[in-house]
């Protein structure tokens, strides 16, 4: 179970989260959608510590650690914390000077001190699952961004991690290739992989997530099961972001 409650996070005067409480159920794949500038980010980045919340708690199973302006988390906290999760970002962010099975096998040796054997193994094993095994030894510029991302998402998986966390991991990609990430990121949904994605694809939001939570200016407005929320919205803000996306997708 991961669990955020009461997470409020500040840049100077800016209060981008103003108090989220949410819980994310082990095997389940949740989706935070909303109008861009909302939190979405800054909320995924508080699961991982990539930001301190200025306020509230955060928890991956055993693991949990409360914020409070003035008090420091600790380093040694932050870390145990972050290795419970792998991040996917909109840019695939791979190293550009190791190929595609090193940028797997990367945080393994040196991070996590596994055997340069054992890592390989690992990677061999993980980009066989998103279908990249016969690009182990590629460079990234020579890939497309959809096997990109792939290789990103196997970076991610590599240590076994709690939560897989991805932000926006559609948004760069054509339609074409999209959905390649989209097919891998539904194969691993369909394996139990507890995700948290933000994402303005309602495609892939409606494919694959079961929950999805509706983030606006900071707060939660509306949450509940994907098909709720999509089909039925409650609220009239809700409803409208809806509208904005389905005239959006219409007009491409
Ligand atoms: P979303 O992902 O939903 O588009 P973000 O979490 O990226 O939203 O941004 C929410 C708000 O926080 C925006 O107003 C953004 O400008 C602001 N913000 C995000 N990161 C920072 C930062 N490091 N410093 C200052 N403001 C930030
Ligand atoms: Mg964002």
């Amino acid at each position: 179970m991961i669990e955020l409650r009461d997470i409020h996070k500040r840049f100077g005067d800016l209060e981008v989260l103003k108090g989220v409480s949410l819980q994310f159920v082990e095997g389940s794949v949740s989706a935070l959608v909303g109008p861009s500038g909302g939190g979405k980010s800054t909320l995924l980045r508080c699961i991982n510590l990539l930001e301190t919340p200025t306020s509230g708690t955060v928890r991956i199973g055993d693991e949990a650690l409360t914020f409070s302006p003035g008090l420091k988390a600790g380093w040694k906290n932050i870390q145990r914390l972050r290795r419970q999760t792998g991040m996917v970002f909109q840019n695939f962010q791979l190293f550009p000077h190791r190929t595609a099975k090193e940028n797997v096998t990367e945080g393994l040796v040196t991070v996590l001190g596994w055997s340069r054997e054992k890592a390989n193994a690992r990677a061999i094993e993980l980009l066989e699952k998103v279908g990249l095994a016969h690009k182990a030894d590629a460079w990234p510029s020579t890939l497309s961004g959809g096997q990109q991302q792939r290789v990103a998402i196997a970076r991610a998986l590599a240590p076994s991690p709690r939560v897989l966390l991805c932000d926006e991991p559609t948004s760069a990609l054509d339609p074409e290739l999209a959905e390649e990430v989209v097919e891998v990121l539904a194969s691993l949904a369909r394996e139990g992989t507890t995700m948290v994605m933000a994402t303005h694809d309602l495609r892939l939001a409606s494919r694959i997530a079961g929950e999805v939570a509706f983030l606006d200016g900071g707060l939660i407005v509306e949450q509940g099961t994907a098909r709720s929320v999509f089909d039925q919205p409650q609220r009239e803000r809700t409803k409208r972001f809806l509208a904005s996306l389905a005239a959006a997708s219409g007009a491409n």
